[in-house]
């Protein structure tokens, strides 16, 4: 693990702010892990908000929901945060706020679900993972291992981040009633929160619940890997090329806990999200609530004026987040944040070859040797990068970031763990 600088300071006592509706959203189809959906409107249809879209096609799957009123002017491709490109929909806004207003579900009604009822409610709202992963929720919800213990990832270790910080402190009862929820589909008494010690106000708030155990967790990058977390409370190893349910325990993103609580108590589906807009070219760095499928533009005019021109646009964080080719990319379920870097902060060094003085090795938290990988990937010998590991590798970026060579080890590590489940 290493520590790293912070940069919260400017977003994170900045109360979360509704964007203004957007004219037109861009919904893609795929917004998960796993089989892209089926649109179940056409252009020219009238969609009202919440709507189902799009279906499932496959288990692994989540459906996606008109994210505001209009009609659809158009199914096409469009560009995506993390593929590049996808299908999207298309829905021109005709700024209706208050229709489709959600019917609250009552709250002797919600006591009485079963665990199933819970899962299909989850299902049917279209959450997945939204700490980045979009793994699909209700899966998780169904695990195929009898679950002891239920981390509940407060983390947001990324530098610059703070949507997950403020959702704490602004829906600390909404995220307790969710985390009963998940307890309830699961069976599990043995609830942790894991919250780095940066965020005090947070922990501060879910002290005062019951039934929940507060992890303080020193500030440093990667807490909120899932394997960390487990190691970090629970003291727990999990075994290579195993999952944390193999050992009885399940992690779930604050955000995706709230979005648990919107959809039971609400009947709301993932419509929209909370995302920090940030970097040192912004006047102005917020929290926003953002309907999904809103262009980052949108984004950026609100926090605006920009100070500077940006030299790198960013959807996630720093060390994890993915660089982007144009503004008018959209809001997707797992993007947390938007990060708009100067010149400076994002300049890019030439590589220099390795000296062999395992900087990397060190710092790898899940125990990797990232220059052996990245050798062998250079090589294509994608038969020794899965013998050394690669498909272990959780992406966080530390050893590029250690790198005094500069080496591009992460980039090559991806390219292994593609090749490597062909
Ligand atoms: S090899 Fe993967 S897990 Fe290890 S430091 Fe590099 S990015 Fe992180
Ligand atoms: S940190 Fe860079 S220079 Fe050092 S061993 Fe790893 S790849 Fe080589």
């Amino acid at each position: 693990m290493v520590r790293l600088v912070e940069n919260k300071h400017s977003s994170e006592s900045k109360v979360t702010q509704r964007l203004p509706l957007p004219l037109k959203v861009y919904i893609p189809l795929i917004q998960h892990l796993g089989k892209i959906c089926n649109p179940e409107v056409k252009a020219g249809d009238q969609v009202s908000l919440g709507q189902k879209i799009a279906s499932v096609q496959a288990h692994v799957a989540a459906p996606i929901h008109a994210s505001i009123s209009g009609e659809v002017v158009a199914i096409q491709d469009w560009p995506h945060p993390v593929l590049g490109r996808a299908k999207a929909i298309v829905i021109q806004g005709d700024r209706r706020k208050d229709e489709g207003g959600f019917v609250l579900r009552d709250p002797q009604e919600v006591n009485s679900l079963t665990a199933e009822d819970i899962r299909k409610i989850v299902l049917e709202a279209g959450i997945v993972g939204m700490g980045g992963a979009s793994f699909p929720t209700h899966i998780k919800l169904s695990p195929a291992k009898p679950i002891d213990t239920l981390i509940i990832n407060g983390a947001e270790c990324e530098p610059y981040l703070t949507a997950d910080g403020r959702l704490m402190v602004e829906q600390t009862g909404q995220i307790a009633a969710g985390v009963a929820l998940i307890a309830k589909c699961l069976g599990v008494k043995n609830i942790y929160i894991g919250i780095e010690s940066n965020k005090p106000e947070a922990i501060k708030a879910f002290f005062e619940i019951t039934g929940i155990k507060v992890k303080v967790l020193p500030s440093d990058y990667p807490q909120g890997g899932e394997k960390q977390l487990i190691k970090n409370i629970l003291g727990k190893e999990i075994p290579r090329g195993k999952l944390p349910f193999d050992i009885g325990v399940l992690v779930q993103n604050v955000a995706t806990v709230y979005a648990i609580y919107e959809a039971v108590y609400k009947n709301k589906p993932l419509i929209e999200r909370i995302v920090t807009v940030t970097g040192s070219c912004l006047e102005n760095p917020q929290n926003l609530l953002v309907p999904i499928g809103t262009p980052i533009k949108d984004l950026i005019e609100f926090c605006g004026p920009l100070k500077d021109e940006p030299a790198k646009i960013i959807i996630g964080g720093p060390m994890m987040g993915i660089a982007q080719f144009t503004d008018e990319v959209p809001i997707i379920k797992s993007s947390s944040g938007l990060l708009l870097m100067g010149k400076s902060e994002a300049k890019m060094y030439d590589e220099d070859p390795c000296i062999r003085c395992a900087a990397c090795v060190r710092g790898c938290p899940v125990g990797l040797m990232p220059c052996q990988i990245n050798l062998a990937s250079e090589r294509m010998l994608w038969n020794l990068t899965k013998e050394y590991g690669a498909s272990d590798c959780i992406e966080c970026g530390i050893c590029n970031y250690v790198c005094p060579s500069n080496r591009r080890l992460l980039q090559t590590i991806k390219r292994a763990k593609l090749e490597v489940t062909k």
